[in-house]
This record gives C-alpha cells, sequence and structure tokens, in this order.
C-alpha cells in the first residue's frame, strides 16, 4: 500500500486503507461512530521520537474495543505499524497519535443490528497538543467543580474509552461562564470523577490522591502512581468528594496530551499561594526526566515508514 504524496508535516491519517494528509481525513456521516457515539479511541503520546507506553495503550485499546464489541479489521502488530506509519510521515517527534475504531455502516441498508456493521478503524498523528495550555499549566489551572453529573458509570463504563463527552462538553461551557479554565465532575453520588481528557489527584498532608470511581483508568495516572511508588512518596486511590478538593494542600490532572498540569485553584479554593505546588512539580519533572532516560520506550521507525506493509486480515 502506498501514501499519496501529500504535506504530511501537520499530520498523517489512515483512514478506509489510505494514509492521507490529516486534515483531509473524512469519515462518512452513515457511520454509527458519528451518529450514535458508537466508537472508541486511545491517545498515546510521541515524545522527543518514541512512543511512550505504547504496548499499554494497545493493551487499553484491546479492553475498550471488546467492551463496545468492536473489532476492527487489524491484528494488533498492523495497528502498531499504522500508528508508526502516521508519524513517520509526518516526521514528527512530538505527536499526539489516536487510533479509533468506529461502528462503521450496515451491510444491509436501515439494519438496526449493530452486528451487521463493518467496524473501521482510523488513526492520525498530529503535532503535540497540551489540553491544558502551557501558560495556564505554568500559574496552574483555575478548576471548577461542574454541577453537571458524570454520566452514571453503570451506563457508559468511563473504563472504556469514549466519545459520550455531553456531560464533558456541559462541564467545559459552565467552567469557561464561571472564568475557569477547565472542569471535574462529580457522579451522581457526590464522589470526584475526572476533568474533560484528564484524571485528577490531590495532595493533603503529603499523601498523594486520585479517585477511586467514574474514571478512566489513565495511563498518565498510573505513571504518577509509580513515579510516587519510586519516589517512596504515599499515593492512594481512594473516593474523594469535593469536601476534599476544598482542603487539598496541591491538585493537578494527569493526561497523555499534556502530562502532568498543576492546578492552582478549584472553585473558591486557593491552593500552594496561587501557584503550582512543589509535589505536583517534582511529579512533573519526574514525569519528563524519565521519558527522557527513555522509560517504556519504543522508537519510532522513521525510516521504514514508505516500507510497511498494511492489509486488511481475512
Ligand atoms: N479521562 C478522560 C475522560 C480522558 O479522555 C483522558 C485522556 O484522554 C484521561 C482521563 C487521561 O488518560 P491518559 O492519561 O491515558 O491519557
Amino acid at each position: 500500500m502506498t501514501s499519496d504524496a501529500h504535506d504530511f508535516s501537520q499530520g498523517a491519517a489512515f483512514v478506509e486503507g489510505r494514509y492521507v494528509p490529516a486534515r483531509e481525513a473524512r469519515v462518512s456521516l452513515l457511520d454509527w461512530g458519528f451518529s450514535r457515539s458508537d466508537v472508541t479511541y486511545d491517545v498515546v503520546h510521541v515524545r522527543h521520537g518514541g512512543f511512550f507506553r505504547l504496548e499499554d495503550h494497545l493493551d487499553r485499546f484491546e479492553r475498550s474495543l471488546a467492551g463496545f464489541r468492536l473489532a476492527p479489521p487489524y491484528s494488533r502488530a498492523e495497528i502498531a505499524a499504522i500508528l508508526d506509519r502516521c508519524v513517520a510521515l509526518t516526521g514528527l517527534r512530538d505527536a499526539y497519535v489516536a487510533m479509533i475504531c468506529t461502528r462503521g455502516r450496515p451491510r444491509v441498508f436501515g439494519s438496526r443490528r449493530p452486528a451487521d456493521c463493518d467496524n473501521l478503524f482510523s488513526a492520525y498523528a498530529i503535532p503535540w497538543i497540551d489540553v491544558i495550555p502551557l501558560d495556564v499549566q505554568a500559574r496552574g489551572a483555575h478548576l471548577h467543580i461542574a454541577s453537571v453529573t458524570r454520566i452514571p458509570a453503570a451506563s457508559i463504563d468511563p473504563t472504556m474509552k469514549n466519545y459520550h463527552w455531553g456531560d464533558l462538553t456541559r462541564g467545559l461551557f459552565e467552567a469557561h461562564d464561571a472564568g475557569a479554565d477547565t472542569a471535574v465532575l462529580l457522579d451522581t453520588d457526590g464522589f470526584v470523577t475526572e476533568g474533560p481528557g484528564f484524571n485528577v489527584f490531590m495532595v493533603r498532608g503529603g499523601e498523594v490522591l486520585t479517585p477511586d470511581r467514574g474514571a478512566l483508568e489513565g495511563i498518565t495516572r498510573r505513571s504518577v502512581l509509580e513515579l510516587c511508588a519510586m519516589t517512596g512518596l504515599p499515593a492512594r486511590i481512594a473516593p474523594l468528594r469535593r469536601e476534599d478538593l476544598m482542603q487539598a494542600d496541591e491538585m493537578f490532572c494527569t493526561t497523555t496530551a499534556g502530562g502532568v498540569m498543576p492546578i492552582s485553584r478549584v472553585d473558591g479554593h486557593i491552593m500552594s499561594n496561587d501557584a503550582p505546588g512543589p509535589v505536583s512539580l517534582r511529579l512533573k519533572e519526574l514525569y519528563w526526566q524519565k521519558h527522557a532516560e527513555g522509560w517504556h520506550r519504543t522508537e519510532v521507525n522513521y525510516a521504514a515508514a514508505e516500507t510497511v506493509t498494511v492489509s486488511p486480515a481475512a
């Protein structure tokens, strides 16, 4: 399979078996991924020319696929090769790399049976994204505790990565209306869950805490918990309520698209003299230091970009 002779420098996508510049990538309006949010995905980042925790992202993608009963027509090895090639085509050393499987279109016109659909696998690599801009990270993000609650986990399992973002988007509007940078949502029982694209952490009395429910099991969250264990910093996954956040000494959020991002305000509560706290900064520094040391790194095979062959599985 060959790639089109295009400019991939601003992103490369793989759609319906072809590599195209990301801005030209299209999927059908009739794909249930679009009309029903019937889709799962995962995002891995490339830093300084290497994937970070690629196998963990592929593991999670496979779990999400199984949970949604989606089956892309490519093997795990082929998916890894497609991701690699997307990055290689761009030449980007720092990239946001997404893998997506939509339900696709029914083979039988008008069918309402999900099993009648041909699942579609797409992927893309685009320049690095920070979900919280760097200048906001530098002063510490201002977090709004949204009044809209997270979709119940019994309805949409948040550990299966999904695009059911109606609640998170409402939270973002609320946050911006309130003059905050972003939001965190509680569940219907009042427990802290997560925000639009990130997990949350708080630090209290030297202990690092992150919610035990209602959230994606973030790979960055796992990395932070591992870094805490490596450095002897007490850390715990625990039920957290609004009142806990109001007593936090520090807070930060974590995501593939940005890493460890400090928070300096949550609603009316100002932390660490209105600046990123020392534990948050230490973990952020460690996170990037470990990247530089090659922690969980898979080299991008830039040279082999044109030789990778990809074919649908039988
Ligand atoms: N929670 C949600 C809803 C997300 O969309 C994401 C990442 O996109 C995260 C948490 C963080 O997960 P990870 O650290 O694996 O990127």
